[in-house]
């Protein structure tokens, strides 16, 4: 299969590695939003969210969680973070092996998710989507 990420975590393409371990690894954004953008990836290729175990999700948010620290100690002086993994391409997911952003933010860097809110729903509305959710749940 001809994956980026996949020859990234092989050591088969450039990159440079900001932390590994037995399950995933973190390197630099090729394109980072702003410096210290962090990619967290499982090592075992996985398509999409969906696809990765729960305890390699659990470690790909540890390392994130980690990584965000280190960044707010490293001299990267962010005014904010944050943690970012989009699945599917609708939710824009470019690449298509699984991965967990961790950016450094700064004031007017603009960065955004856009959306333009329609009318809130009602409570009965939200309990009933809280209720199909919860019944599958894993
Ligand atoms: P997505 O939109 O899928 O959440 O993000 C894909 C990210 O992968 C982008 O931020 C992009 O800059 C990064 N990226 C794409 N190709 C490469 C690559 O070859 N090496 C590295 N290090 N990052 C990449
Ligand atoms: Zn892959």
């Amino acid at each position: 299969m001809d994956c980026i990420f996949c020859a990234i975590v092989a050591g088969r393409a450039p990159r440079s590695v900001v932390s590994e371990d037995e399950l995933v690894v973190a390197f630099m954004d090729i394109n980072p939003v702003n410096p210290g953008h962090v990619l967290v990836v499982p090592k075992t290729h996985a398509t999409g969210l969906a696809d990765v175990p729960f305890g390699t999700g659990a470690r790909m948010m540890e390392l994130a969680m980690r990584l965000a620290k280190s960044a707010r100690s490293a001299g990267l002086d962010p005014d904010g973070i944050n943690l970012f993994l989009a699945d599917g391409a609708a939710a824009g997911q470019e690449v298509f092996h699984a991965h967990l952003h961790m950016v450094p933010r700064h004031v007017g860097d603009g960065f955004s998710l856009q959306v333009a809110y329609g009318t809130p729903p009602s409570r009965e509305q939200l309990d009933e989507v809280a209720s199909a959710l919860r019944s599958e749940l894993e």
